[in-house]
């Protein structure tokens, strides 16, 4: 496919937004330029928008998204709790319609790319497969006393990542669950198997006060003291939350290149009390990134929403209005990422990969100017304003059409399975 985006407003890499045309030859941005004159399949008027590189989403449970509001307003451990028993229970048909309405969502809010964490994720595979949307796939290992998974997780995280190396599009990965459901020997052979396969891997870390109490107890240190101590750190690690780091923490995780996520929502509709010390870990060589985690938790999977959030957070807590602006916030959800994930993404420049999203054109993008398109996007908008997404140089989402979902189904079956998620817990 080619596709012609005209005279939007291109958010660059070094943050100086310019006016440009930009052309997609197969799956790569082959020309970006003031002015390109080619037949192209697609052309797309981009005029009064922004195109952006393509949000990724660093941390999700997609297949969980139709367990929507069914987690809500409750304290953390109840949350915990409730999860784990409908985890239990799940069928596969659950999780694909699961994955399904998670990746349409994604896709509607401009998320060109997802990293994900559960068991099932063959399921998630298929789901986002067919549907063409990028992915980084992380099966999830939890103590076998603790798993409510069928078989050895372990055993089912290296069958899928061996099934899966080498997709073009599907990335799989271990996902050691954490600190609080997995011991140390699931800790070291979920490091091993990432190295063996030489993929990244990913881990909850320090989400909430109680998680770091119990390690201190247990092993007089604390959580990235005790997984440094173990070897479990690399510039491979993808470390959800980290809500809960001292400034040693922070140091540690810089010194060994690890990757943070940032979920604003979720860790505020949890109550979990904090936020990513994110202006520490910039100035210590963390590599930050942002997720909305599940829409059981965060509601909704609108990485501009917690794009603004993430920024808001830090002005606040800190009285520094000039903390965190926009330009920082968005290599969180563009560039930043790839550092980690290793694929030639996140940028639109000549042999990127076209993993790219159109926002704009509605009132909250006016006035709209080159100086002020990031401000624009990270304060002014909202997923629902996202006009096209390209994935791989294919349009997965245009103007309310979305390619190769159907939406009516995917309500019917999610709604089924809601309900009787519903009647399980509630009665
Ligand atoms: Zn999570």
């Amino acid at each position: 496919m080619q596709i012609l985006l005209k005279d939007g407003i291109l958010l660059t890499a070094d943050h100086s937004p310019k006016k440009m045309d930009l052309f997609i030859d197969d799956n790569i941005i082959s020309q970006v330029s003031d002015r390109i004159r080619v037949e192209a399949e697609y052309v797309i008027n981009c005029e009064n928008k922004i195109v952006s590189p393509g949000f990724v989403n660093m941390h999700t449970h997609v297949s969980m998204t139709n367990m929507r509001t069914l987690l809500d307003d409750m304290t953390f451990s109840k949350f915990l709790d409730t999860g784990f028993k409908l985890d239990a229970v799940r069928t596969d048909e659950e999780l694909y319609y699961g994955s399904k309405l998670g990746i349409a969502e994604m896709v509607r809010k401009g998320t060109t790319t997802f990293l994900d964490m559960y068991y099932g994720e063959d399921i998630v595979a298929k789901a986002a497969e067919e549907v063409g949307m990028r992915s980084f796939l992380g099966w999830s290992i939890v103590n076998k006393n603790q798993t409510t998974q069928k078989g050895e997780p372990l055993k089912n995280a290296e069958n899928f990542i061996s099934r899966f190396k080498g997709h073009e599009l599907v990335t799989p990965l271990p996902a050691p669950h954490g600190i609080y459901s997995c011991d140390r020997d699931d800790l070291i052979a979920s490091r091993e198997l990432a190295d063996r396969y030489q993929v990244p891997y990913t881990i909850h870390l320090s989400e909430n006060r109680r998680e770091v109490y119990d390690i201190v107890k247990k092993e007089k240190k604390r959580p990235v003291e005790y997984l440094d101590a173990l070897g479990f750190l690399s510039d491979r690690l993808i470390a959800a939350h980290t809500i809960y780091v001292t400034l040693n923490e922070i140091k540690v995780l810089g010194r060994n290149g690890v990757t943070t996520v940032n979920n604003p929502v979720s860790n505020m509709k949890l109550a979990n009390g904090n936020f990513v010390p994110v202006i520490e870990m910039i100035q210590h060589g963390v590599n930050l990134t942002l997720g909305t985690d599940s829409a059981a938790t965060g509601n909704s999977l609108d990485m501009l929403e917690n794009a603004k959030l993430a920024s808001l957070l830090q002005k606040n807590y800190r009285e520094e209005g000039q903390a965190l602006p926009p330009s920082q916030v968005l290599d969180f959800m563009t560039k930043n990422p790839w550092k980690v994930l290793g694929k030639n993404s996140g940028v639109l420049k000549e042999g990127a990969l076209a993993d790219i999203t159109v926002i704009g054109g509605g009132v909250s993008q006016i006035p709209l100017r080159e100086g002020n398109a990031e401000r624009v996007l990270i304060y002014s908008s909202s997923g629902s304003d996202v006009e096209q997404t390209i994935v791989n140089g294919k349009l997965l989402y245009s103007q309310g059409k979305y390619l190769g979902l159907n939406l009516e189904e995917l309500r019917m079956k999610n709604e089924e399975i809601f309900d009787r998620y519903n009647s399980l817990i509630y009665s």
